[in-house]
């Protein structure tokens, strides 16, 4: 059973506690939670953005770079006047505006593998808002080493992709993609990243309350150009560097 809501967090929440589904429990359990967030960018915008307005009780977000002139096509999280500013801060400015009842932890470190248990602490749930594969394979290897969830999604152009990492229920990042691109300046237009990233939302949304039916061992592909969703499903590699050696124990 979740915390109890007051009487103003019933009202906020209304729309969404009347789902047939959701209710006060949802609710609860949702104000209990504490989910990562891996950036504050394109992706991590309205992933924050909606997390907080549903109610996810503590988000920690990560994010060790500066507001540019160049990032505000995308990054709604961030307006004109926060050029400069560190990009966490700068969130929970935002957010503490849209719900000011959700607890902000912002983070202004850089992801590495010997700090990512601090950065993640006691969140519940991992939501990948990265633009490189090389620090999506350290948040990849934290989710198969402690059994947390990720929600990976990576955007380009007008196109998009999604899936719920979860093993050993599902495979992991590295069974899909074994080899990233190398990190580079790639086009994005903001809707983009507005959709995959309220696709992040709804998922962890999903996960917390346990509505619905999740994105595992399944990519969904979002082509914005032809405006059409394919997905394909994906298994564990048993020869994947990452997870193929746990099973075997
Ligand atoms: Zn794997």
């Amino acid at each position: 059973m979740g915390a109890k809501l007051t009487s103003e967090e019933k009202q906020r929440y209304d729309r969404q506690m009347i789902l047939p589904s959701w209710g006060e429990k949802a609710q609860g359990t949702l104000k209990d939670s504490c989910v990562f967030i891996a950036g504050a960018g394109g992706l991590g915008s309205p992933v924050a953005i909606y997390l907080a307005a549903a109610g996810v009780g503590t988000l920690r977000i990560c994010d060790s770079g500066a507001v540019e002139l160049s990032n505000l096509n995308r990054q709604i999280l961030h307006g004109d006047d926060r050029i400069g500013e560190n990009k966490a801060l700068s969130a929970e400015r935002t957010l503490k505006g849209i719900n000011p009842s959700v607890q902000i932890i912002p983070l202004t470190e850089t992801i590495q593998t010997d700090n990512i248990a601090s950065l993640v602490g006691d969140a519940r749930l991992m939501v990948d808002c990265l633009d490189n594969f090389e620090t999506r394979y350290i948040l990849n290897e934290y989710a198969v080493k402690t059994g947390l969830p990720l929600v990976h999604a990576g955007v380009n152009g007008l196109c998009g992709q999604i899936a719920f990492i979860h093993p050993p229920e599902t495979a992991c990042l590295a069974c899909l993609v074994a080899e990233g691109p190398p990190p580079e300046i790639f086009p994005i237009l903001g809707a983009t990243a507005g959709v995959l990233g309220c696709l992040e939302a709804m998922e962890a949304l999903k996960y917390l309350t346990g509505t619905g039916e999740l994105l595992k061992g399944r990519l969904l592909f979002f082509d914005g150009e032809a405006m059409q969703l394919q997905e394909v499903s994906f298994d564990k590699d048993p020869e994947c560097r990452v997870c193929g050696s746990v099973g075997r124990g």
